[in-house]
């Protein structure tokens, strides 16, 4: 089988064939990931990258593994600076760098920079054509209606050498297959494109929640790429549903819609409706939004929102908003490279294992396990294991070599092998690396909460107080959620405490030294709300320990937790906070780059 030509030339409309491809790549794992290899490696073979380490134009696995190292982000980062400063020479890759994907995932506090090339987008577009297809095993009927998917864009900027860099799906909606892509009565979306590709996230969000409501009978399927994303529509409608209705009522624009592409297509869309608009005003002005998914659109089969890693935090709440509507993951990617989907989307979401494609890019897998983290072989490099050879049952960090110049790349998560299709594995998504906080697409790590806190204590010194010792928790109790930071103090002078003003205002310093996604989140997107901190009595992170300790942990190997979310913990911290303190403005973000 050709790869790349059935890779690029599958047919659109053939669910059969679409379906018979998964069959017949799945069967032939291994002697396609050694072609993909071969095909990578032949491409870049004249690449800066693959000369620098001695390979000579070879192609097989056993020279490559032997040569080419496992790599993280910072040990590529000069090369990819050189990219970002202009520099065009065949660095990573033979074919040029297109544009830069701003990965959501942050080398010292700035989103990561992957390069990317034209092709990847035929190779992304390639997945999404085998969503519907094996979708349609389980739902029927999906042609009769339309997708209420609230999709973004987001702020991109340029690099110094002038190329742009934007998240994927940014780079996905603004594409000519997404904004050119022909009549599918399986993909027909309530949003124009008008709307997804309106910078403003107000008028964006505003128009497709305005489209959702006037098509809500035809609406089959609710969604956003993360859960995250969903519950914020719902909150949006919980705080404009007054403004949406009188639009209705009336068939005029709200005035803070000021887009003029999206004013002239709303022009042939909006029309009065009184009968919608009492509608709209007698579900969502009662105190009850339990059911409003249903209640509103009430032929949705599905919410279409990714609920695993991170994103289980919210099951519980698009449960209730929804009635318990399946919640189908169906795929696992990233701006490095579309890994695979899942073949059983209409499972729940505690079972939702992923098929990692073996012709998207050469896979290699890292055995993990918690206590040592890496296996080691003798000249200290990873043992990596083969796609078509891990084991059921087995943790595995993923490792890719993909067609845009990264190789033996570690992309920071952890899958676990819960089944095969044919000879391919599946996979659980565990968690990513090093992630202590996440509220949408944010990931805090460790350090970079450490550093903030000690930035923020600055401001106590004043006071002769420090923080003696910390715990964190994401709160997504309401949307949107934000980071709480539990804090014990320890005053030298108790009659001169930390005033309110000062403990707000270490709340922004902590803000300000966060990553730029998080901040983004706070400032652009508006999905993270203010950080807060909450002061316990003294003597509380002494009663976290006991009760660890009751509960078996080892009083010698004791760590206080950076972040906690088992309920018994969070009561027992809750309940002894002394002051609640919030950021008192939105920290810094701008597009740019900080370096
Ligand atoms: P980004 O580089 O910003 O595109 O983020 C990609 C990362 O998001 C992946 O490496 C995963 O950590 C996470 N991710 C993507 N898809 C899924 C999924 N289906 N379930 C859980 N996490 C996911």
């Amino acid at each position: 089988m050709a790869i790349e030509s059935e890779v690029l030339s599958l047919p659109d409309e053939k669910s059969g064939k679409a379906l018979q491809f998964i069959e017949e790549i799945t069967k032939n794992t291994d002697p396609i990931q050694e072609r993909v290899l071969a095909n990578i490696l032949s491409q870049n073979a004249d690449t800066e990258y693959l000369k620098r380490f001695g390979l000579n134009g070879a192609t097989d696995r056993d020279t490559f593994k032997s040569k080419v190292p496992v790599v993280t982000y910072e040990d590529l980062q000069p090369d990819i600076q050189r990219i970002a400063n202009g520099d065009f020479s065949p660095i990573l890759c033979a074919h040029p760098i297109s544009e830069f994907l701003t990965s959501s995932g942050t080398s010292a506090g700035e989103r990561k920079l992957m390069p990317t090339i034209d092709e990847e987008m035929d190779r992304r577009q390639f997945l999404y054509s085998l969503l519907m297809p094996v979708m349609k095993q389980y739902v029927s009927g999906l042609d009769k209606g339309k997708a209420l998917h609230f999709l973004f864009i987001k702020a991109e900027t340029k690099t110094p050498g002038g190329l742009v860099a934007r998240p994927v799906l940014t780079s996905y909606y603004k594409s000519e297959q997404f904004r050119k892509r022909p009549f599918d009565p399986y993909n027909v979306l309530t949003s124009p494109n008008e709307a997804i590709l309106c910078p403003n996230s107000f008028q964006s969000m505003y128009t497709q929640m305005l489209c959702g409501l006037i098509m809500r009978h035809e609406v089959l399927r609710v969604g956003a790429v993360f859960a995250s994303g969903l519950l914020r529509a719902i909150r949006f409608l919980q705080l404009n549903w007054e403004q949406l209705a009188h639009d209705i009522l009336t068939g005029t624009l709200n005035p803070k819609i000021t887009d003029p592409s999206i004013k002239e297509c709303m022009s042939n869309i909006l029309k009065p409706d009184p009968e919608l608009a009492t509608f709209i005003k007698a579900e969502c002005s009662g105190e009850n939004w339990e059911r409003i998914i249903v209640r509103i659109w009430p032929n949705t089969k599905y919410l279409e929102v990714i609920v695993t890693g991170a994103m289980a935090q919210y099951i519980p709440t698009l449960d209730y908003y929804s009635g318990g509507l399946p919640k189908p993951c169906t795929m696992y990617a990233s701006s490095e490279c579309f890994f695979g989907l899942n073949l059983k989307p209409m499972c729940e979401p505690s079972d939702v294992s992923y098929t990692i494609l073996p012709n998207m890019g050469y896979f290699e897998f890292l055995p993990h396990d918690d206590s040592s983290s890496t296996t080691l072989s003798r000249d200290s490099q990873p043992r990596l294991v083969e796609l078509a050879d891990v084991q059921l049952g087995k943790f595995y960090e993923l490792i890719i070599t993909t067609y845009a110049g990264l190789c033996r790349y570690r992309v920071g998560d952890i899958l676990q092998v819960t089944g095969f299709h044919n000879s391919d594995p599946q996979f659980r998504f565990v968690r990513r690396k090093n992630v202590l906080l996440s509220i949408d697409s944010d990931k805090t790590d460790e350090a970079e909460l450490q550093k903030a806190i000690e930035n923020a204590s600055e401001l106590l010194k004043q006071f002769n107080t420090s923080v003696v010792e910390y715990t964190s928790f994401a709160d997504t109790k309401s949307i949107p959620g934000h980071y709480v930071i539990y804090w014990e103090l320890f005053m030298k002078d108790s009659s001169h405490p930390p005033t309110n003003q000062v403990l707000n205002q270490c709340c922004l310093v902590m803000e300000e030294l966060l990553n730029s996604v998080y901040r983004q989140g706070r400032v652009s997107d508006n999905s993270i709300g203010p950080l807060e901190i909450r002061v316990v009595k003294n003597g509380t992170f002494e009663e976290l320990m006991d009760y660890a300790i009751s509960r078996g942990a080892s009083i010698n190997q004791y760590k206080v937790p950076r972040c906690v979310s088992f309920t018994p913990i969070m009561e027992l911290l809750d309940s002894r906070v002394l002051s609640f303190h919030f950021s008192p403005a939105a920290p810094h973000w701008t597009p740019e780059r900080r370096r």
